[in-house]
């Protein structure tokens, strides 16, 4: 683990745990992202959808970085995606370094805090620093305010000019004096006292703390390192068209896929003519294809004909009515890879069997 600060690391990432490829056999290992909860994932890849690798201490400060993500995913909330950061970097999916410990706003995390003492009594900030000092050639003790007359100290008892601060009285010389003690004066009611309350002020939000409020830690730098951050940009490695030219229905079947879509794998498409999916297809060269047999324009059976041509070992599956129980036996042996009657029940089954299709698994639904 490298260090990003000068600093020594305080903490660094675990190893991302690795599991087997299962869905392409002979591929890399790669890391398991399915231990990330949903929203975790989701602000992963906001990350890296958005070029983001590192998140410095200072990120939300970089207007650019967070506008384009506020952009990109307009809910975006500072103190959310942080959570997430911190809780994705224990789980080991991400590293992170932290820096010495700085004094943080409890409010807004800002760095920039002034520290003033206050009044115990009264809550004045006018509190100020004053010296106990004594005048060993006579004995007389008093305050700082007692022995200044103008710039220079005089002793108030025998009235002698002081002009020089010793620590110890090793000499009796007249003009010797030093410093016993101190205390601490509020200006506003003359209220004395040894320790005055200390308090924090916020310079980025004005907010006002006591320093038992503050927070003093490290700030933590997170980086995504290039395997998960490589595996979530090519994430959508499986593509899938939906052909289908009723949309509620096409949109049940997608909402399906993307809630069995854990790890954000499939890439869906839709098109609602046969003629928008073999254009859409010859592009993208799907890996699955929902397709549905009755489009308005040219019939499904020529839609696979020709995607067959296109692409042999793509998988397509079609979806009919009841009443199309032979033609759907008559695709199969086109080359379609399963067919489902359009029931509830079906449908709900579709991202299983397009699972079960793409590791190569022989099976009926
Ligand atoms: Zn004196
Ligand atoms: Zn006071
Ligand atoms: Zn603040």
């Amino acid at each position: 683990m490298r260090s990003w600060f000068a600093q020594p690391a305080k903490e660094a990432g675990a190893m991302a745990p690795v599991i087997d490829d299962d869905l392409h056999e002979g591929a890399q290992k790669k890391v398991d992202l399915s231990i990330l909860s949903e929203p975790e994932l989701n602000s992963l890849i906001l990350l890296v959808d958005n070029g983001v690798r590192i998140i410095e201490p200072n990120f939300f400060k970089d207007s650019k970085a967070v506008k384009e993500l506020k952009m990109a995913s307009p809910s975006l909330n500072e103190h959310t995606l942080l959570t997430h950061l911190k809780s994705m970097s224990g789980k080991g999916i991400i590293d992170v370094d932290t820096t010495d410990p700085v004094l943080q706003c409890p409010q807004c995390r800002g760095q920039d805090i002034r520290i003033h003492f206050s009044c115990q009594k009264c809550g004045s900030k006018k509190v100020h620093k004053s010296m106990i000092i004594e005048h060993p050639f006579c004995g007389f003790k008093g305050t700082q305010k007692e022995f200044l007359s103008g710039e220079d100290l005089t002793c108030p008892n025998c009235g002698t000019d002081l002009t020089q601060r010793v620590d110890q009285i090793d000499s009796n010389h007249e003009e010797y004096y030093r410093v016993i003690g101190s205390f601490f004066e509020c200006e506003s009611c003359k209220h004395k006292m040894s320790r005055p309350e200390i308090a924090f002020t916020c310079s980025n939000c004005g907010n006002q703390f006591m320093y038992v409020d503050s927070i003093y830690e490290g700030l933590k730098k997170y980086l995504i390192n290039d395997d998960v951050y490589d595996q979530i940009l090519n994430r959508n490695n499986v593509k899938v068209l939906i052909v289908e030219d009723f949309e509620p229905e096409a949109d049940v079947i997608g909402y399906l896929i993307d809630c069995y879509d854990s790890e954000k794998k499939f890439k869906v498409e839709y098109a609602s003519t046969g003629n928008q999916a073999i254009m859409m297809f010859r592009r993208e060269l799907h890996d699955v294809v929902i397709l549905d047999l009755t489009l308005p324009d040219i019939y499904g059976l020529e839609v696979l004909e020709d995607m067959k041509k296109i692409k042999p070992d793509a998988h397509i599956v079609i979806l009919t009515g009841h009443d199309d129980r032979e033609t759907a036996v008559h695709a199969m042996k086109m080359g379609a890879s399963e067919y489902i009657i359009k029931t509830s029940e079906a449908i709900q089954k579709i991202p299983k069997l397009i699972e079960r299709l793409l590791s190569g698994k022989k099976g009926t639904t």
